[in-house]
């Protein structure tokens, strides 16, 4: 609730039969069968692939304990399981993960999240699955499929729920997953060998002895990943022919002409249809210009440097966006509803949702400094398979698809920035009233 302004309504105005989730629900026990179940599957599905797990300073280690993970695509979810059975894994899922199948997420004894959003009761279900059932606590706290391959945003609560917690944290990162199903074109997955490292970061006692920002550092530095990288250290080949089909979603501006949302991919070779400049990504994972200079031999340094570009303009007061968009939302998780046509605006106030549903008005509003992060899709398999940005409030989620081409990377980096600005300026509007506080009790001092 903590993002409703007043007089404005802050959900829209279903018919009575529509239901909302109840996120708040504690997680049931894992049954053994279950936790067999998933490992099996997960088995199956693995095989003809080729993985490694690697354990490092994992003696000793027992649940509970709090396991985060990289994300990049669905194959983590096996590795998960396979790496940590026969312990019992109680994952924090998001709602659309529950889409079509809430009672199997609540039988393996999933915590519903609605993303990028605060929730105040997540916290007693970890407690409950920590303490109670004696489990390892799953999260994937980059809250989204990594989209070129390198570390997203973290929340930096992180540090203050371990501290509270007092239990150890372990550090499941995976690589060349994201190489294999990108997250920009998973349908096609590439030969890519699949190497998992399950790692003990902190233990029982050095969470005691740490403080929370302390502790945030840590799993910050732990959680550091750069796939593209690690093909290259690792000289890994990919030869697909289709390799570069779907990047010019996360690299949408081009650092020739500085168009934006023009670039296009074909085959392995990404085009920018404002200026024709063509590069290739080369089967070791080099990107080089066909003609001219090569401004980024790196994927994530051209990703970062259009990231710098949306900082500029969120400094300078220039970022603003707008856009007729379609909405579906999912209230509850059997069925998304039809919400239609809306506008949706992003600035330095944040998100606005505003349309009608069914003849009666509706403003969904989230403000900057209530969301650290957005999730996006560029392909989102449960609605339609084309880019969507997720707008969740405490009880719905709104998949809205733009009109605008080629969009949603630009908005993601755009809410990340406008969070670290706001937040940068509150910071120092905090420090300077310390200072005016500090000055006025010296003058106090001085007095006396
Ligand atoms: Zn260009």
């Amino acid at each position: 609730m903590e993002e409703m302004t007043p007089g404005v309504f802050n959900e829209i105005p279903y018919e009575k039969s529509v239901r909302h989730y109840d996120t708040s629900k504690m997680p049931l026990h894992q049954l053994g069968v279950f936790t067999f179940l998933i490992y099996a599957l997960s088995k199956i599905l693995m095989v003809g692939k080729k993985y490694k797990i690697e354990k490092i300073d994992m003696e000793g280690i027992k649940p509970p304990y709090i396991l985060l993970s990289n994300h990049m695509h669905f194959v983590d979810f096996y590795l998960n399981a396979i790496a940590t059975y026969p312990h019992k894994v109680y994952n924090i899922a998001t709602v659309d993960g529950y889409y079509r199948r809430p009672f199997l997420m609540e039988w393996i004894g999933c915590m519903c999240k609605r993303k990028f959003t605060t929730d105040p009761d997540l916290l007693k279900s970890v407690e409950n699955v920590l303490y109670k059932k004696k489990g390892i606590l799953s999260m994937y706290p980059e809250a989204r499929y990594s989209p070129a391959g390198t570390t997203a945003i973290l929340p930096d609560s992180m540090g203050m729920l371990v501290k509270k917690m007092k239990v150890p944290v372990v550090v499941m990162l995976h690589h060349g997953n994201y190489l294999y199903t990108p997250f920009w074109n998973y349908r096609k997955p590439r030969k890519v060998p699949l190497y998992t490292t399950v790692k003990c970061v902190l233990t029982a006692e050095e969470v005691q002895e740490l403080s929370a920002v302390e502790i945030q550092e840590k799993i910050t530095a732990a959680m550091q990943y750069d796939e593209h990288r690690w093909q290259q250290e690792q000289g890994i080949r990919i030869t697909e022919p289709h390799r570069a089909e779907g990047l010019h979603k996360i690299l949408y501006q081009c650092p020739h002409c500085m168009t934006e949302s023009k670039m296009e991919s074909k085959g392995a070779i990404l085009t920018c249809s404002a200026c024709g400049k063509q590069w290739e990504w080369t089967e070791d994972g080099y990107l080089r210009a066909l003609e001219g200079e090569t401004e980024f031999t790196h994927i994530p340094d051209w990703f970062e440097w259009e990231r710098a570009n949306v900082r500029r303009e969120v400094e300078e007061g220039r970022y603003s966006f707008e856009d007729e968009v379609e909405v579906f939302s999912l209230p509850a998780c059997m069925k998304f509803q039809k919400v239609g046509k809306a506008k949706l605006t992003h600035n330095a106030d944040g998100f606005t949702v505003e349309g009608i549903y069914k003849d009666k008005p509706y403003r969904i509003h989230r403000p900057v400094q209530g969301m650290y992060g957005v999730h996006i899709e560029y392909d989102y398999c449960y609605v339609r398979p084309e880019d969507c940005i997720d707008i969740s409030t405490h009880n719905d989620s709104l998949y809205c698809y733009p009109t605008k081409q080629n969009v949603v990377t630009k908005l993601s980096f755009a809410t990340e920035e406008l969070y670290r600005f706001k937040m940068k300026d509150r910071l120092e509007r905090r420090r300077q009233r310390l200072a005016r506080v500090k000055d006025k009790d010296k003058e106090k001092e001085a007095q006396a």
